[in-house]
């Protein structure tokens, strides 16, 4: 009978003092490292795993303590990590979990130094930082480890890294990963005929729709210990922990796949760019954060898609608009990820300075929207991604603050965050802070879109249909004074050109107002 992760471990004799390595030892020398965001046997090389090699899992403090991670993801981390390796060890392999205040690569140089017969294999992290700490082990220990590529994405980095170097873009990207992986296409066509069916996929809420509850997980003994020990032991991590409704196993992390196809992934689509007060879901996935750490993999979650839509479970607007998100954009940002670090780390492309403000941590502010994203992230971890960006980023740019800033935010505020997949979408995507490699403008906007969009503004303090003064939605005219400061990267622009435009034509006196109302907002929320 298990009853903590601990007494578990302990029974298998490899948890947690190291000495007892080398009773896993006994039948072999080979052993593998398990990164926590690697957790799927099913992609590491068949002819590697054969001999039921030694499975090493590491829990490491500096990396949970390198920023004050959401404590829900602190628990996520390490309780699916926890879990995989008892379904290791439950599969017949040895299984070694060690616990070191230092980073993965410390934990193993101590292995390494106290037993010279193990030869160890590691699949490359896909953190810059993870990866370069690998790589030094590498360069000290030798021939006796050996790292093999990361086989938990679609796109070949190499194939597409100097590609997207040289501008390749998304949309190029993603229908070569169409054709290569064959996901919606019919004779080298794209069945319905259009690539991305995007303009069925704005819709605001209707009052009538319903909202599918979010299944909820019970909490197990392993679980549950590690939530003791976040709460005990990492008293400054950020965010709430009462609420911890995510899946630690891959079983459990598959029904809920499952749920969201037969019961959000037909509404998914069209209101993907929908925001209710007080639904952190609405027809959203919630997969990324088992993606992220290998618990789902992308091409099940693109083919169970595919699959809804050949039963006519969903239309294709829906179904598209998924696999778009994880065969097209998640694999672009990765490759750019790859091309571009550790240079993207500095992106500031316009050079803003002002700190993040205080709300980003507490959630206290009058403007509803603020109040309303951020309370997801408090509570969960989480929030969708129309309000990552139409909302979180969108004020971050319009009050000039350091994009840097607010790309450590989400990386530490979000349970589905690791640097590869939020800094793309923070500093490439969101802040235009990579000066356009990314994205073809700032993504910047008014209170009038974000109440098109939203149900927000009729609960609101501020009154969205004012433009400038103390009761005006702050939207308004920051939006239009970011126009004016920022005007070169609209003008070259179609369309959004045309916001230059609008603004030029306004009387002075409200440019006056615009400014000044701006500079106020800017100074109250920065001090
Ligand atoms: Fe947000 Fe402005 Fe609407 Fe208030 S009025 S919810 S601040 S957009």
């Amino acid at each position: 009978m298990i009853e903590t992760a601990r007494e578990f471990l302990s029974q298998i004799d490899n948890y947690p003092v190291s000495s007892n390595l080398e009773k896993c030892l006994v039948n072999s020398d080979r052993a593998i490292f398990i990164l926590h965001d690697q957790l799927n046997l099913d992609v590491f090389p068949v002819e590697l795993l054969a001999q039921k090699p030694l499975l090493i899992f590491v829990e490491s403090l500096a990396y949970a303590t390198v920023i004050p991670h959401h404590r829900q993801k602190l628990v996520y981390i390490l309780s699916a990590q926890r879990h995989f390796a008892i379904a290791c060890y439950q599969q017949g392999f040895p299984v070694f979990n060690l616990f070191t205040e230092g980073s993965h690569a410390d934990g193993l140089a101590e292995i390494l130094k106290q037993y010279s017969n193990i030869e160890l294999t590691y699949m490359s992290p896909s953190e810059w930082n993870t990866r370069s700490q690998m790589a030094e082990l590498k360069n000290k220990f030798g021939d006796r480890i050996k790292s093999i590529s990361n086989n938990f994405f679609i796109a070949d980095v190499d194939k597409f890294k100097t590609k997207i170097k040289k501008g390749y873009r998304l949309e190029t990207f993603y229908r070569e990963l169409r054709k290569q992986t064959g996901y919606l296409m019919e004779d080298s066509q794209p069945i319905g005929g259009n690539w991305n069916y995007d303009k069925e996929n704005r819709k605001a809420l209707p009052k009538t729709v319903t909202i599918p509850e979010i299944d909820e997980v019970s909490l197990d003994i392993i679980t549950q210990e590690v939530i003791a020990l976040v709460q005990n032991y990492l008293p400054n991590a950020f965010g709430k922990l009462d609420k911890f409704i995510y899946a630690v196993t891959r079983d459990r992390a598959l029904e809920l796949a499952q749920l969201f196809i037969e019961t959000r992934l037909a509404n998914f689509g069209a209101y993907e760019d929908a925001i209710k007060v007080g639904e952190p879901f609405l027809f959203h996935s919630v997969l990324s954060i088992y993606l992220n750490n290998g618990l789902l993999l992308p091409q099940e979650l693109c083919e169970m898609a595919i699959a809804a839509y050949q039963q006519n479970l969903a239309p294709l607007n829906s179904v598209e608009g998924f696999v778009r998100q994880i065969l097209g954009w998640r694999e672009y940002i990765r490759v750019y990820y790859e091309a571009k670090m550790p240079k993207a780390r500095e992106s500031n492309h316009f050079e803003f300075s002002n700190d993040l403000p205080q709300l980003y941590w507490d959630g206290n502010t009058d403007l509803l929207c603020l109040k309303d994203a951020i309370s997801h992230v408090l509570d969960y971890g989480y929030s969708h991604h129309i309000q990552r960006l139409m909302v979180l980023s969108n004020f971050s740019n319009l009050t000039n603050t350091d994009p840097r800033q607010l790309n450590r935010w989400f990386w530490l505020a979000y349970v589905d965050a690791y640097e590869w997949v939020e800094l793309p979408n923070v500093l490439g995507m969101s802040t235009f802070a990579d000066g356009g490699i990314l994205a073809s403008k700032p993504y910047v906007s008014g209170g009038n879109y974000i109440n098109k969009m939203s149900n927000c503004c009729s609960q609101c303090k501020y009154d969205v249909k004012e433009k400038v003064g103390e009761t005006a939605c702050p939207f308004n005219y920051l939006y239009w004074n970011f126009v004016d400061q920022h005007r070169e990267s609209f003008a070259e622009n179609g369309r959004v050109s045309l916001m230059v435009n609008s603004y030029d034509k306004k009387p002075e006196h409200e440019k006056q107002e615009i400014r000044q109302s701006a500079i106020n907002f800017i100074n109250v929320i920065s001090s």
